[in-house]
């Protein structure tokens, strides 16, 4: 399996972090060793001093597809959780100066934590009317509207496979919302799906 990130997907947090709108989403990969789950620890690597946590809907691909069209997306998912796209900051933003790849910054082992899988459709969610938030030891700092995406989950679907083969198992990070912040040792970080707790993990 393989995990494709969106990046710059909601407006509030790409003024966060001054940097522009873009024209076409932003994509990015992450391998599957990157992948841990509900109720592991997140392990800060050695080479960051700033790992921030960005809590995001995450969609697992549930049927083979190149060159979706974006009314056929819905056909392609059924299971929906949220996640973490742990990013090393000073990493990444260093290769952001220098225009290079962000994998050093995005996929190390780790960074792609992701909560209990759900059927939205069965829990009768519109993916795009759901409401997710992130709590650092019991207090929110992150919170997020699914209709705030400047590209729709069909819309990514549909862009994303233009250039990639989805694959049944593989995972779309769909954008982070502002609130992003960086996390310490010790740190206890809860996500939240509508008022589902789905993901919990323990920063060492
Ligand atoms: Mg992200």
């Amino acid at each position: 399996m393989k995990i494709i990130c969106v990046g710059r997907n909601y407006a509030d947090h790409v003024k966060e972090l001054n940097n522009e709108i873009p024209e076409d989403p932003v994509i990015f990969l992450k391998p599957d060793t990157a992948k841990i789950h509900d109720g592991d620890t997140f392990y800060i690597p050695s080479f960051t001093n700033d790992v921030h946590y960005e809590a995001e809907l995450v969609v697992r691909i549930s049927k083979v597809g190149k060159h979706i069209q974006p009314k056929f997306a819905h056909k392609y998912y059924d299971q929906i959780s949220v996640g973490i796209d742990f990013t090393a900051r000073d990493i990444q933003q260093k290769l952001k100066e220098k225009g290079l790849p962000w994998e050093k910054a995005k996929a190390f082992d780790g960074s792609a934590a992701v909560g209990k899988m759900v059927n939205f459709r069965e829990m009768n969610w519109d993916v795009q009317n759901l409401t997710f938030r992130l709590n650092v030891n019991g207090k929110e700092r992150q919170k997020g509207h699914t209709g705030q995406m400047m590209r729709s989950v069909d819309e990514l679907i549909a862009y994303i496979s233009t250039f990639i083969t989805l694959k049944v198992g593989d995972l779309i990070y769909t954008g982070t919302p502002a609130g992003v912040g960086k996390v310490e040792p010790g740190d206890e970080i809860s996500v939240f799906l509508q008022d589902d707790a789905m993901l919990n993990v323990i920063v060492k």
